[in-house]
């Protein structure tokens, strides 16, 4: 039995690669220096990886800003707006850098490629860009020179390639009317090329990425994957190909995975753990199987207990020279090292495990599934068996509190009062707003001085009281600035917060903070999600505190700002001894007492932030509508507890809407907000077909963009809008907060923003 890692994180133990990149884009450092420390970092992740004891070490994991792209160099798939610097002789890494993040000196002008989630993960990548007389050739040398470069340090790796299909369907077709499937014939000859030189070097394991074999397939697909397979085999009999699928399991794909020809096949036992009988049932009788045993997608220690039941299972069926060991998907997705966190509380930290540990596991998992494991490991397992039963048991995470309120819940706490249409005058009575109401989502800018205040203030180098003044003051001007612009309902802006569910689980029970638990976002862009560990509970209100406080300041109705419970469960690494849709809904009654205190508190309008309900979907089709349903009720259970006056609002932003349409009317907020202006309003059709019942305001400018749009365009927006959408139903808003942006494109944005609804507004009168 051998262990098989997938991928290692590749920002440095320190973020010594993000650092490193910002450092060089700036000017501030030569390209040599990046180079070196992407070479450090190379190094110093498969020799711990030796070290350790890894039998299959990746190569080609490394990355200087995204795997995807990577490939899109290899392959030279270099989309033609690039050919100016090319033409120029730009080295290499520019024309890389370019494709990423744009390109706006010495005289160009260059947008950057399009960036989009990488399956269900919150890691981006870059789309490739295909059109129909796309053409391919082998460019960038990167995947040979990495393996020599392991080669030459004494490490044998295992390159890992994106695999040529899933490549293809990751990208994007840029002119209608052509099937970009069929660029295959063009792609594989690159691929053949690149396998030659790894089979010239000496390459053995290639482990090839298909994770769109664990995806909904069609016929013509499939049809794809077995011709493509059957020609790598046929030229390359002796290489031996690791067919590595993740984040889903086989399912209806299992026979197609294995009919391929391929040496072994990687499965993600974590999210399909219904596939060792079935793939066992029709394993060809020389493929190896790869065990992906260790969740590559969360933080918690491993069950040894469990993975080696599992691993026994197909040892007793198949024999162990036939398996691997490995991590359910790369390691990339997980922090580096939890040695690094020096501040969690023990016992929480000992039922967790970063990149580094499940390596050990990884390595203790094949010294106990021997029949006569060593005793160095069967203390280990002793150990593990400890820490597992702790958290099973652990005062820290069961809430007897929390769960008899969950068990008595009832209709009655998913449902508003009354149907909308009786809000609707109840609100319209006592909010007077004009039509095409005016109102932001939530973030004013977050100035150098406010990050430095939070900051010093996080480190105690000022006083609650000086912090809390300053916040104040910041509130009070933003409330002014409001209301000089003429927005009719205003926010508070948002300037205590660093983090919008960070904020939140900061101040819940059953949340822990990292220090050091980085995970790549994009680019050189990290993130650290919160640790949902236990049961979720409010201890005290949250957020009351300063919109009570903005709203004594101003005759105007300010909205109350509050992180809904599908976000703050989606943005964080979550518990994994309970169903998601459980953890979700302890957050949400957390949020609904928290909305509740706003009512309390004379809060008319309450606004609940939702931008991940989209990107919670599962993978598969067949999972849609159980994943909608409980999304749906937590959202409900946090909103429904209110008056029929008081105003619930929502909001999402880079969604497609139009296949969940349903799902996002039956949230039955009283206005949401979505984005909408990037793509010309076009996602509103959805709204249009449906007849969307509730109050709904598209966003009316890019908020990613410092241009300040003038208030014909968003007169044009909104009228297109106006086609689908009645005008009592029309709010004016931006896309998203506006936290990222600078004070004066905001100013000036939002007063073309008042004038378009103004001009709107005169419309209606004309009519009447
Ligand atoms: N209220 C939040 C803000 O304005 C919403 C952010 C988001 O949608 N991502 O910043
Ligand atoms: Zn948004």
């Amino acid at each position: 039995m051998q262990t098989n890692n997938l991928g290692y994180p590749r920002i440095g133990s320190q973020r010594q690669l993000k650092k490193a990149c910002e450092a060089y884009w700036s000017g501030k450092s030569s390209i040599d220096a990046l180079q070196q420390t992407g070479k450090n970092i190379r190094i110093a992740n498969w020799q711990l990886q030796k070290d350790v004891g890894i039998d299959l070490i990746p190569s080609n994991d490394f990355s200087f800003y995204d795997q995807v792209l990577d490939m899109t160099l290899s392959v030279g798939a270099i989309p033609g707006r690039y050919q100016p610097l090319k033409d120029e002789q730009f080295p290499e890494p520019d024309i890389y850098f370019a494709m990423a993040r744009g390109f706006q000196k010495d005289g160009h002008d260059l947008t950057a490629m399009e960036m989009t989630k990488w399956f269900d993960t919150n890691y981006h990548y870059i789309v490739p860009e295909f059109t129909s007389d796309q053409s391919f050739h082998y460019y960038s040398k990167k995947i040979i020179s990495e393996f020599l470069e392991a080669k030459s340090h004494g490490i044998a790796t295992k390159p890992v390639l994106i695999g040529p299909v899933t490549y293809l369907l990751l990208g994007k077709a840029k002119d209608a009317g052509f099937d970009k499937l069929a660029l295959i014939e063009k792609l594989l000859p690159v691929y053949k090329a690149i396998l030659q030189e790894l089979e010239a070097s000496g390459a053995g394991w290639i482990q090839v990425d298909e994770p769109f074999l664990a995806m909904d397939l069609d016929e013509k697909t499939k049809s794809v994957y077995q011709k493509v397979y059957d020609d790598l085999k046929g030229s390359f009999p002796n290489l031996k190909f690791l067919l590595t699928t993740y984040f889903d399991g086989l399912k209806d794909n299992i026979e197609l995975a294995l009919s391929l020809p391929v040496s072994g096949l990687h499965l993600d036992l974590m999210r399909g753990p219904e596939q060792p009988d079935l793939v066992l049932a029709k394993l060809p009788s020389e493929m190896i199987l790869s065990l992906g045993v260790i969740d590559g997608r969360n933080i918690w220690k491993n069950d040894f207990a469990n993975s080696l039941k599992t691993i026994d299972h197909f040892r007793k069926t198949i024999g162990e020279d036939r398996l691997f060991i490995a991590p359910s998907c790369s390691l990339l997705h997980t922090p580096y090292d939890l040695a690094l966190e020096t501040k969690l509380s023990p016992e929480i930290k000992d039922w967790m495990a970063f990149s580094r540990q499940k390596l050990d596991e990884l390595f203790t998992l094949k010294q106990l599934a021997t029949d006569r494991p060593i005793e160095n490991a069967l203390l280990k397992y002793e150990e593990n068996k400890k820490a597992i039963a702790s958290r099973k048991t652990s005062t820290q995470i069961h809430d007897r509190q929390v769960a008899d309120r969950i068990e008595s819940l009832t209709g009655s706490d998913f449902t508003r009062k009354s149907p909308f249409s009786r809000r609707k005058r109840i609100q319209q009575d006592h909010l007077n707003l004009p039509v095409y109401p005016t109102t932001t989502i939530g973030s004013f800018p977050q100035t150098k001085e406010i990050r430095r205040l939070r900051a010093k203030y996080k480190k105690s180098e000022i006083t609650h009281a000086e912090y809390e003044k300053e916040i104040e003051k910041a509130t009070v001007n933003v409330l002014k600035v409001q209301e000089d612009i003429g927005l009719d309902m205003l926010v508070h802006g948002e300037f205590e917060r660093n983090d919008m569910v960070e904020y939140f689980g900061e101040q819940l029970r059953g949340f822990a903070f990292t220090w050091n638990g980085w995970v790549q976002s994009y680019g050189s862009r990290c993130v650290k999600p919160p640790v949902i560990f236990g049961d979720v509970s409010r201890p005290k209100p949250m957020t009351v505190r300063w919109s009570a406080f903005a709203q004594s300041q101003t005759k105007q109705i300010v909205k109350g700002m509050l992180t809904g419970p599908v976000t703050i469960l989606q943005w964080s690494f979550v518990r994994d001894d309970q169903q998601r849709s459980a953890t979700c809904m302890q957050i949400a009654l957390a949020i609904r007492d928290e909305v509740a205190d706003l009512e309390k508190a004379g809060i008319k309008a309450i606004q609940v932030d939702e931008p991940a309900l989209r990107e919670g979907l599962p993978l598969r089709n067949a999972g849609w509508q159980h994943y909608l349903d409980w999304a749906v009720k937590s959202f409900r259970a946090a909103t429904s507890g209110v008056d029929d006056g008081t105003q619930i609002h929502t909001h999402m932003c880079y969604s497609e809407f139009n296949d969940i349409i349903e799902s996002i009317a039956d949230l039955d907020a009283d206005v949401i907000t979505i984005e909408c202006s990037r793509s010309q309003m076009e996602l509103l059709d959805a709204f249009g077909d449906f007849n969307y019942p509730n109050e709904i305001g598209p966003g009316v400018y890019d908020i990613h963009s410092p241009r300040v749009p003038s208030n014909q365009e968003m007169v044009k927006l909104l009228q297109k809008a106006r086609k689908v959408i009645s005008e009592d139903q029309l709010w004016v808003n931006p896309d998203c907060g506006l936290k990222t942006r600078g004070w004066g494109e905001t100013m000036q944005a939002l007063r073309e923003m008042v004038n378009a609804a103004k001009a709107m507004r005169n419309s209606v009168a004309e009519i009447d």
